[in-house]
């Protein structure tokens, strides 16, 4: 069946590894009826905004994207794409799975998941500087703010997934020694929740510095952790680096609205061009965009190409200490597939 997708290819590597994943997908037989759209950087060069009123409005219709990297610039410029679609779809949570596929790294058994709260916390774009005297930057305040609603749902959310996907335990991770009021109260809901899934499911809870160090001391403790905004978005790249890095990082974005799938990193301007990102994160994420739409043996066999084009075959990119290009490793798991 063919299904109507918007495709935002994106920035800097994000057309590279795009054009990589549509191969892959056309090998599988998964058609979809893509509807191209930009955002970010390619979006100003081509609309003069990063967020044109045709990408959202093409997102509304078909409910579902696939979207490529966007770069937001630092320290000052545009808002971010990424968050401002977050919240404009209600896209509250964000999964990020980390496995091991290549054998020999660091780790040999990392499965864990990240559920990461999507459009609350020091995200909500509360961010400002203040003039004091000559200084017109003298002070900058930002604001997080987090709705017992908002904890819920995430909340809810990690657990229902950990039942549905035979997870045993949720990690609670939070930092409500110092921040008593914004994770204060998402620990606190996440304790009320946590009860009704005893016997099922196991909670336990851990401030968030610890989580980081845990991580990397013994990951396979973790099997699915629920955190809020910003400790989400560091601790998955952290996770990754302990499964070969970025390259191999999927993300769902999943709301009441609509679901967007995107790789979890950025654009990587310092690769940009060459042919040589790792496109498995954008597969991977195709892959959980196949998950969604109930597509399972699609999305394991896509799977189990890259695994076998990495491990079987020895076709890696450069990031994961090969030599291929992101071309030449999309046409080995087209075959695979
Ligand atoms: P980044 O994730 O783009 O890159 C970090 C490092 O990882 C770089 O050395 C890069 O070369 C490497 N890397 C990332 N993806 C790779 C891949 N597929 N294959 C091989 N190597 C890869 O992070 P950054 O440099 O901090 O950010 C660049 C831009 O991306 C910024 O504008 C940032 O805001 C944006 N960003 C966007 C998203 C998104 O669209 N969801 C996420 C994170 C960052």
């Amino acid at each position: 069946m063919t299904r109507e997708a918007t495709l935002i290819a994106g920035d800097g590597i994000g057309p590279e590894i795009t054009e990589a994943t549509l191969l892959v997908l056309d090998a599988l037989g998964a058609t979809f009826d893509w509807d191209e759209q930009y955002g970010g950087m390619s979006a100003v060069e081509k609309a003069g905004t990063p967020l044109p009123n045709a990408t959202l409005d093409s997102i509304r219709r078909t409910k579902l994207a696939l979207k490529g990297p966007l770069t937001t610039p630092v320290g000052g410029g545009y808002r971010s794409v990424n968050v401002a679609l977050r919240q404009e779809f209600e896209l509250y949570a964000n999964d990020r799975p980390t496995k091991t596929i290549v054998p020999g790294g660091r780790y040999d058994k990392v499965d864990l998941v990240i559920i990461r709260e999507n459009t609350e916390g020091l995200y909500v774009g509360l961010d400002h500087t203040f003039k004091v005297g000559d200084d017109p930057k003298a002070v900058a305040q930002a604001m997080s703010v987090m709705t017992r609603e908002g904890c819920r749902r995430i909340v809810r959310f990690a657990f229902e997934y950990a039942k549905q996907h035979g997870r045993k335990k949720v990690t609670i991770v939070h930092k409500a020694n110092i921040l008593k009021a914004t994770s204060g109260l998402f620990l606190e809901t996440a304790r009320m929740i946590a009860p009704e899934y005893a016997g099922a499911i196991a909670a336990d809870d851990k401030i968030v510095d610890n989580a980081a160090m845990q991580l990397v001391i013994d990951p396979a403790q973790f099997d699915v952790i629920v955190t809020t905004n910003l400790f989400g978005d560091i601790l998955s790249d952290e996770a990754s680096g302990l499964v070969g890095g970025l390259g191999l990082a999927p993300g769902a974005n999943i709301g009441t609205k609509a679901a967007i799938f995107e790789a979890v990193h950025g654009s990587a301007p310092d690769i940009a061009g060459r042919g040589i990102a790792n496109p498995s994160a954008q597969m991977l994420a195709a892959a959980m965009m196949l998950d969604h739409l109930g597509e399972l043996d699609a999305a394991a066999r896509l799977r189990r190409a890259i695994e076998t084009v990495i491990v079987k075959d020895n076709v890696r990119t450069r990031d994961l200490g090969g030599t291929a290009a992101t071309a030449e490793f999309a046409r080995t798991v087209a075959r695979r597939v």
